[in-house]
């Protein structure tokens, strides 16, 4: 059995986790419910947080649990791994594509649904015959969000000049955020460049990550967003246990530092800009 991360100190100014998945909290893990993570978050100032569905299962979850949580909003989207099982006819539900896609438009117009996402391309975790789907399922959900207003809230792995290609051909939705920014220093510019925001996790504690911390190092305050993606990512040096929302504290102090910036100053343009996306909850 696996132990969750213990709570970090509190800080000194609230701020939202941009991405976290509270409906994932594996089979291995010591029973703790939404709720009860979501107060052990706020108990160290993390008191909001953007719920992320990202298959058909996980969106229907984070329609009902948005409404029931006054502390969450939600995003919903096919994850770039989840929509070519979709396209191909291997999904598990059976459902195709097309289909699949519709219930994700039609949850993310619900109530308090406030980000498409995630969404974008994954090249680490697919093989080539896997690409032309999800660039496809992509810039469908790149439109989706322009035709709602939503965020839209971009995975990319190993597939940088892909995701800023298709953005760029396409064009990106007016709030356009970057989950777990995972580029170097010259891609955090050229995001900022093009007015997107960047959502850093865990991993830009981690020891080896030297390049991520200079791309933050070139990201404007009022840019930056910080997030969990738990129960994924855990920030060091609690790696292995299970990531939760209230590990937020943990990542936003390191992220100061590597900003030399005041914690309650950082902490109060983190929340500013998730105001200024999401709108007041
Ligand atoms: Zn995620």
């Amino acid at each position: 059995m696996r132990d969750w991360a213990a709570p970090p100190e509190p800080l000194p100014y609230p701020v939202v986790d941009n991405h976290t998945h509270l409906d994932m909290d594996g089979t291995d893990v010591t029973a703790r419910t939404p709720s009860e993570r979501l107060d052990e978050a706020a108990a160290v100032g993390v008191t909001r947080a953007v719920q992320i569905g990202c298959d058909l299962d996980g969106a229907e979850w984070t329609a009902q649990a948005i409404r029931s949580d006054s502390r969450l909003v939600g995003g919903v989207a096919l994850h770039p791994n989840e929509a070519p099982l979709h396209v191909d006819g291997t999904h598990p539900s059976g459902l195709d594509y097309e289909h699949a896609f519709a219930r994700i438009a039609q949850l993310a117009r619900g109530e308090r649904m406030r980000a498409v996402g995630e969404t974008g391309l994954d090249y680490f975790r697919s093989e080539p015959p896997a690409h032309a789907a999800q660039q496809r399922s992509f810039r469908d959900h790149i439109a989706l969000a322009k035709e709602l207003g939503l965020v839209l809230q971009i995975h990319d792995r190993d597939a940088h000049a892909d995701v800023l290609d298709i953005l760029a051909r396409d064009g990106a939705p007016e709030r356009t955020v970057f989950h777990c920014f995972s580029g170097d220093a010259a891609m955090a510019r050229e995001c900022v460049e093009r007015g997107y925001f960047l959502s850093f996790a865990g991993t830009v504690t981690f020891t080896n990550a030297s390049g991520l911390r200079e791309a933050l190092a070139a990201t404007p305050l009022d840019r930056l967003l910080v997030e969990t993606d738990a129960p994924f990512l855990t920030p060091h040096p609690q790696r292995g246990r299970v990531n939760s929302p209230a590990q937020v504290a943990a990542t936003t102090r390191v992220m100061a530092d590597v900003l030399d910036v005041d914690l309650e100053r950082l902490c109060r343009a983190l929340d500013a800009t998730s105001e200024s996306l999401y709108g007041p909850w």
